[in-house]
């Protein structure tokens, strides 16, 4: 594969923030990613994802901070000389160019001699297999496909990196999960530093080799997908992170990491995610699948075993999602291996190291000098 992209070592966000009409849209983005790197920018709609990656683009000027590139400033560059491919949600062809044509575009417009074009164009167009459909146009293709030209037109550019704004939200979803398949595949053959922007928490994990979890413009937490997934940094990454339960409870006893929560008319045992002592009101992050129906009969009381009442059952594949009610009315998304009945009682076992508790206060426990010793271990890492 002669597709490759042009070598640099780090790519470091410095503050970058970016405001509009005053309001921060992006605040204090401080990241270093390596060459070669697959790097997700996650969190919900509205918390500055596209920002960052607009900033990044040269799409939008910054209004606070500096892009470098091997320590080299690449904001004060506008976009086309950054040297950057763009994917975006909504592909962007030319509806009256063909395949081949619109992945040739960017460089004819380069200036790039014919045969270079030709040779370039044929192994981009082989690498998202669209060989069948290089003279069609855009409108004769389905979705997928479409998104693949817009890919092929990207890599074609051999540029330092991809940018990707939600490249696959338009897809059905069985195109989704084959698209997602395709551009992992692409990043390991080609190695192409790829910055890309999603809300949805299953891509990024399953995509990136780094995440980075934003709220209201401020990154929440920056790891890689098993850190991100089994220790969230506050209850907002966990919520995020498929955490569905969250409870507000009050903390009783802390040994270590070791706590004890009461409230709800429970009293279970849990793990301390942040500082917190005893009488402080926490919140407590289960994820369904550390929620467990007891299918055992026998198990009906000790360490974390309750009571609660089936009130709807989803059929998963191999096993179900079940939404219970506590005794005290409290609704909990648990998981089951067999289905229970609808308004039958089950036994539910918590795992005390899987039930995270946090403080209600987001930014309590996480301190901007803590925020910045977190991103330089990451990076030297
Ligand atoms: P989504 O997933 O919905 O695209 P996002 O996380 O990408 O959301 P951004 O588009 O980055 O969010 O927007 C972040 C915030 O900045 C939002 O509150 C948005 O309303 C605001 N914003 C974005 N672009 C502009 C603009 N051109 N003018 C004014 N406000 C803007």
């Amino acid at each position: 594969m002669s597709l490759t992209a042009s070598a640099f070592d780090t790519l470091e966000l410095k503050d970058v923030g970016r405001s509009f009409g005053g309001r921060e849209a992006l605040a204090d983005l401080n990241l270093t990613i390596r060459a070669g790197e697959f790097i997700a920018l996650l969190g919900p709609s509205g918390c500055g994802k596209s920002t960052a990656l607009n900033c990044l683009a040269g799409l939008l000027p910054l209004t606070h901070g500096e892009i470098l590139i091997d320590g080299k400033r690449i904001d004060v560059l506008p976009s086309e000389k950054r040297d950057f491919g763009m994917v975006f949600q909504n592909y962007a062809l030319f509806p009256h160019l063909s395949v081949a044509k619109n992945v040739a575009f960017g460089l004819e417009v380069r200036g790039v001699a014919k045969a270079e074009i030709k040779r370039r164009v044929s192994e981009a167009i082989a690498l998202v297999k669209l060989e069948e459909h290089a003279k069609k146009l855009p409108g004769q293709l389905s979705g997928g496909q479409q998104q693949r030209v817009a890919i092929a037109r990207a890599v074609v550019l051999e540029p330092r990196i991809v940018l990707m704004d939600e490249p696959l939200s338009n897809l059905d979803a069985k195109l989704r999960l084959d698209m997602r398949t395709e551009i992992r595949r692409l990043h390991q053959s080609l190695g192409l530093t790829t910055v890309y922007v999603t809300h949805d928490q299953e891509e990024a994990l399953s995509l990136a080799d780094r995440l980075v979890v934003l709220r209201e413009g401020r990154v929440q937490q920056i790891g890689t997908p098993t850190e991100l997934h089994n220790n969230p940094a506050n209850w907002h990454v966990a919520d995020f992170m498929g955490y569905r339960n969250l409870l507000d409870m009050e903390l009783t006893e802390v040994s270590g990491s070791e706590a004890r929560v009461s409230g709800h008319g429970l009293s279970l045992a849990a793990t301390l995610a942040q500082p917190a002592k005893p009488g402080d009101t926490v919140r407590m992050a289960m994820r369904p699948h550390d929620l467990n129906v007891v299918n055992d009969h026998t198990v009906t009381t000790g360490r974390n075993v309750f009571t609660a009442t089936v009130g709807v059952v989803e059929y998963q594949g191999r096993e179900f999602a079940v939404e219970v009610t506590t005794s005290t009315g409290q609704r909990l998304f648990v998981h089951a291996e067999t289905a229970p009945r609808v308004g039958e009682e089950v036994t539910l076992v918590l795992d005390p190291a899987r039930a995270l508790v946090y403080q209600q206060n987001l930014d309590a426990g996480v301190s901007e000098e803590e925020r910045e010793h977190q991103e330089l271990a990451e990076v030297g890492s």
